[in-house]
């Protein structure tokens, strides 16, 4: 989405300026306000976020204070959007920059999933196909996913919905994350090899044949994320030479290979509640996006910490949200002005709902 530059007045201002101005709009917006700071957002955001944590919790925390007229989520666009389908009427979501995107989500359009549920109808015959989609996609997709009869996952319960969509029809269509959904497969005991395709919605049957569609129980869409994509065996290996003793501890969107040289893998709430609750003295090399690992280390100094990637990889677009960006959102709410709002059209609105109210449902 475009973001309109932002005014003069707001470049060039200091840190220690953008945090008093903050702190002060806060102040005058009082409990009508809320912002949310997603894990991946930096230190700069998290000092004045009131609640912290992954895409689906934030969205959880915001529905959990009704009275906030005005929810600031410093995170990307799908996530905010998840924030306006959980929320009630009376609160607006506001994304502080709107060109805060995710790549993965983008990676998967309506256009391009409506035909590639057609395409693959026309090659399974009888057999009955149930779409999951990653919370990581656009409303439109999953008002898609509760259209017809799938579910949201989220990475923490992806073994939990998958295992349901497999129970409710014989394949599932899973989307936009390649990696989490070959990963969870394999979780379940499915054969990455002959058991699951990828779909790549540039190519004429995903650049399948219709035989290795009908025998697949997994139709995986050719998406990643770029900041998971960069975790590798070797990084891993090195880090075993590095640090006698390290735990490996990687993020489900990473690749199978990188999943399965590592001790653990999870969600970001997972990665965060393993190393805190790990004991004094506990070495981590975890693979997850930069802010995050960062943010542990400096919490928890008396353990050692580190990114399984040496050349830091931070999340491109989480980092668009600039603390200049959220200054200018407050000050704007404070002046009476409702800028950046994200509002999901009811349609989308309720059948996406129909989707995360399943996963609600399938993994309590
Ligand atoms: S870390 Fe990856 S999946 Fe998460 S917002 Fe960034 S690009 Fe998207």
């Amino acid at each position: 989405m475009y973001q309109e530059p932002l005014p003069a007045e707001y470049i060039n201002l200091s840190q220690e300026e953008i945090d008093s101005r903050t702190r002060a709009a806060k102040k005058a917006l009082g409990s009508r306000l809320v912002i949310l700071g997603h894990h991946y957002q930096r230190d700069e955001i998290i000092a004045h976020a009131d609640f912290r944590g992954d895409s689906y919790k934030l969205a959880k925390d915001a529905a959990a204070v009704p009275d906030a007229e005005f929810i600031v989520f410093c995170g990307v666009h799908f996530m905010a959007e998840s924030a306006d389908i959980l929320t009630g009427p009376n609160q607006k979501v506001i994304l502080p920059n709107l060109a805060a995107g995710c790549s993965m989500a983008d990676m998967a359009n309506l256009f391009q999933v409506r035909s590639a549920w057609k395409q693959i109808h026309e090659v399974i015959g009888q057999s009955t196909l149930v779409p999951v989609t990653y919370i990581n996609s656009a409303a439109n997709l999953k008002a898609f996913v509760g259209e017809h009869g799938g579910t949201v996952c989220t990475s923490t319960n992806a073994p939990t919905a998958v295992a349901w969509a497999l129970e409710q029809g014989d394949k599932v269509f899973f989307f936009p994350d390649q990696h989490l959904g070959r990963n969870t497969g394999a979780k379940l005991g499915y054969d990455p090899e002959t058991e699951m395709v990828v779909w790549d919605p540039f190519k004429p049957l995903g650049g399948n044949t219709p035989e290795s569609i009908q025998a697949a129980k997994f139709i995986l869409w050719k998406g990643h994320c770029s900041v998971h994509k960069r975790f590798t065996i070797e990084q891993i290996e090195k880090a075993r030479v590095d640090y006698p003793g390290i735990q490996v501890l990687v993020h489900p969107e990473c690749e199978l290979e990188v999943v399965n040289a590592a001790d653990l893998n999870g969600s970001t709430e997972f990665i965060l509640k393993a190393v805190t609750n790990s004991p004094a003295g506990s070495k981590w090399a975890i693979g997850t996006e930069i802010n995050l690992v960062s943010r542990l280390a400096k919490e928890q100094p008396d353990k050692t910490i580190i990114c399984l990637d040496p050349e830091i990889c931070p999340c491109s677009t989480m980092y668009r949200i600039h603390p200049s960006f959220l200054l200018w959102t407050l000050e704007n709410l404070v002046a009476g002005n409702l800028v950046n709002q994200i509002v999901v059209p009811e349609k989308i609105r309720a059948d996406a709902l129909v989707a995360l109210q399943r996963m609600l449902t399938v993994c309590a």
